[in-house]
């Protein structure tokens, strides 16, 4: 790419405007061309080092005839190219190396079978692939990255060797962003979180450090906002992915609750306090369904009917059948099976004091049966309409001492707060947060401006 660079540097007219192509390789090739063919008419034998030709080099000098003549003597394996491609949707492994230049099946088997070069038939869509293809469509090399949502980010590379292909995972150097951003919710979280441009991965991650206090299926109000701190990850000015959420502030009708990211130094284990120190993970979730894209917008808490609680002795859940039911807390499954009206249920038992309980299930989760051990979140099972049941929904029991109680009536154990030197640093390190949270404040600035 060198010396593309230098072309570009001289300020010609014609190769400001070849910049603009988006394909790196036809500019190199075209660049290889007129090299040649100007050393070619000079006398000077072919096969220089490119990345050390002078670039003073014009079109008009040369007769047309002589190209094919010039094209002719080139061994099209000692010429090669960097090309730069895109990842697009529903892109197959042909069609990007094509699009690269690469015309070697040798390379595509290599890809297709080993362990580690796989990982490029997974790319999504947008990821960036470097490939130096000979003139002829030899791979000699190609290199990208691995950047899923929860592993560390690596690049992998593939080289040509003299026997075939190896391929390389190696840690990449990422540089780490913070983003901010706010915005009220007029219709649903989604649509709000596409309009700040929030990525899905950071909505999501929202939810759930929050599913203790807000069930995100039921409790939104139109009006309600949220402020979120996440971090981004690059690599060469190209955007890797979303990381991890640092700080929220979600204004859910009258209550704000707010977020804090704290973590061990030089350590991934942490957790989500409020600003004060106090964990915010819960002993359950406020609802056992899983909100998501898909079932946002449809889900919603039937609240039981005034004084109809000691009949009912439950809280009705509608969603869509097939919506992921959660564990509310950690515990053991005291009983899977069908038991009458209620259809396919799942029991679990929660320490000696507290169970829950979820029927009319369309199936239980795979696996799952008496003494299995679940942690909060995890799914047990699917909502359906069986036993005594008029259509798609969840009936979900809190029961104390095996009596079933209304959970919001209840209060739960709580994680035990930060203390001593650990709140200390806390405090220390929330006021950064806490600044970027004044912020912005832009959003209760419109709001009041109203
Ligand atoms: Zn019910």
């Amino acid at each position: 790419m060198r010396l593309k660079d230098k072309l570009l540097d001289t300020g010609f007219a014609a190769w400001s405007a070849m910049r603009s192509s988006r394909k790196a390789r036809s500019v190199s090739a075209y660049a290889l061309v007129l090299s040649f063919i100007a050393f070619g008419a000079a006398g000077v034998a072919p096969a220089p080092d490119v990345s050390n030709l002078p670039v003073t080099l014009t079109v008009e000098e040369l007769a047309l005839p002589d190209l094919s003549a010039q094209l002719a003597t080139l061994n099209p394996e000692s010429q090669q190219f960097t090309a730069e491609e895109r990842v697009r949707s529903g892109d197959s492994l042909g069609a990007l190396l094509e699009r690269l230049g690469v015309n070697d099946v040798q390379a595509a088997n290599f890809i297709k079978s080993d362990e580690v070069a796989k990982a490029l038939l997974r790319l999504r869509p947008g990821r960036t692939v470097r490939a130096t293809v000979t003139s002829g469509g030899k791979l000699l090399a190609a290199s990208t990255l691995i950047a899923d949502n929860k592993s560390p980010v690596k690049n992998l590379s593939i080289t040509r060797t003299d026997t075939g292909f190896v391929s390389q995972e190696t840690e990449a150097a990422i540089e780490r962003r913070t983003e901010m951003r706010t915005a009220e919710i007029r219709s649903s979280l989604f649509a709000a979180t596409d309009a700040a441009q929030v990525p899905d991965a950071v909505a999501m991650q929202m939810v759930e450090i929050f599913s203790s206090d807000i069930d995100f299926g039921s409790d939104l109000r139109r009006g309600d906002y949220f402020k979120v701190i996440y971090e981004t990850l690059w690599q060469g000015g190209e955007f890797v992915r979303s990381g991890r959420v640092l700080g929220a502030e979600f204004h859910n009708g009258s209550k704000t609750f707010q977020a804090v990211w704290y973590g061990q130094p030089d350590s991934d284990e942490g957790g989500y306090y409020d600003m004060n120190g106090k964990s915010l993970k819960k002993a359950f979730l406020k609802s056992p369904l899983e909100f998501s894209r898909v079932t946002s917008g449809f889900s919603m808490r039937l609240h039981p009917i005034s004084g109809q609680w000691k009949q009912h002795k439950g809280i009705d859940f509608a969603a869509p059948t097939g919506t992921a039911i959660r564990a509310a807390g950690d515990g053991v499954v005291d009983f899977s099976g069908v038991q009458g009206g209620y259809g396919n249920m799942v029991v679990i038992q929660h320490g000696s004091n507290y169970s829950t309980a979820y029927a009319h299930m369309s199936h239980m989760a795979a696996g799952l049966r008496r003494g299995s051990k679940v942690k909060q979140g995890e799914v047990i099972g699917y909502v359906g309409t069986t036993g005594w049941s008029t259509g798609p929904h969840l009936h979900y029991e809190f029961r104390v001492a095996n009596e079933a109680r209304n959970p919001d009536s209840i209060a739960v154990p709580e994680a035990p707060a930060l203390a001593g030197m650990d709140l200390q640093r806390f405090h220390r390190y929330v006021s950064t947060i806490a600044h970027r949270f004044v912020l912005l404040n832009t959003k209760e600035i419109q709001i009041a401006a109203r």
